[in-house]
């Protein structure tokens, strides 16, 4: 990748995130940031973008940086240190071995990952209130929220995604999803131009989580005939049209009549596919 092409990706991501903010009200003058970093390339991504958010924002707010180690076999936190260091991040590294624990919660076979997440973000949000943080920024991208969108349609019956923000279930946090408008094509050719010293995790490598595999690669064989398909998704998550759905709590189906005024979500429109 060229440099101008990388000029170029960069504001086309920094767009996204800057709507992205203004939409849902991720930032706000005075915010003090905690950005999660895993040693993936999304989060080095998010790091970079908040950075360069920070320096051309109208008003002030802190960024500063957090890694927890768990006490993963390989797990190598020294890349991750210089790269903080070369970007003058305050940053904290914070030693919780949750990693025998993951082991001893999961059945075997079972992936890893969501009880790693959960037991990574119990500490984080610690982390958080600790360091006087507003908001716990978190990497997730666009691909993972569609993804999470239709697993949880397919496999827990519920029509939900990641939330873009929200209120910590321990009442003192703001999560944050930054990159939730950013697709994951975009952030790892973004990383990878970058050179971000990526930390590897061996351990879901050994157990995948085949349900997010398969989901991916429904995507995937969808978008080879359509490549609007993630966008799609991303989109039908914003435009919501509740008449047409099941959900009686979101739409009063006994009061409705011939005579009732047209609901305001154009249903034509929400059908339209691209
Ligand atoms: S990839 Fe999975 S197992 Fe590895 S650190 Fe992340 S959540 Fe934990």
């Amino acid at each position: 990748m060229t440099a101008h092409e990388l000029t170029q990706l960069e504001s086309h991501l920094m767009r996204q995130v800057t709507r992205a903010c203004s939409d849902f009200g991720l930032l706000e003058a005075g915010d003090r940031v905690l950005v999660a970093m895993s040693g993936g390339k999304d989060s080095y991504a998010l790091l970079d973008l908040l950075l360069a958010l920070q320096r051309r924002a109208p008003f002030k707010f802190d960024v500063v940086a957090a890694n927890i180690d768990q006490g993963q076999p390989g797990f190598d936190v020294r890349p991750l240190e210089q790269h903080l260091q070369r970007l003058q991040v305050t940053y904290t590294l914070v030693r919780d071995d949750t990693w025998a624990a993951v082991l001893a919660k999961i059945p075997t076979g079972n992936t890893p990952c969501w009880m790693c997440g959960r037991l990574r973000r119990a500490v984080l949000y610690n982390v958080a209130s600790g360091l006087g943080c507003t908001k716990l920024a978190l990497g997730h991208h666009r691909d993972d929220l569609v993804e999470s969108l239709l697993m949880s349609a397919l496999y827990s019956g519920v029509l939900k995604s990641m939330p873009v923000k929200l209120r910590a279930d321990d009442g003192r946090n703001l999560v944050i999803r930054p990159l939730a408008y950013c697709a994951e094509a975009d952030i790892r050719r973004y990383s990878e131009a970058k050179t971000h010293p990526i930390i590897p995790c061996g351990s879901c490598a050994l157990d995948p989580d085949l349900k997010r595999k398969q989901t991916k690669q429904l995507l995937d064989q969808l978008e080879a005939a359509n490549p609007n398909v993630r966008r799609n998704l991303l989109h039908a998550l914003q435009t919501v049209v509740p008449a047409h759905l099941l959900d009686r709590k979101l739409f009063d189906f006994s009061t409705l009549t011939a005579d009732s005024a047209p609901h305001s979500a154009d249903p034509e429109a929400a059908g339209q596919s691209q």
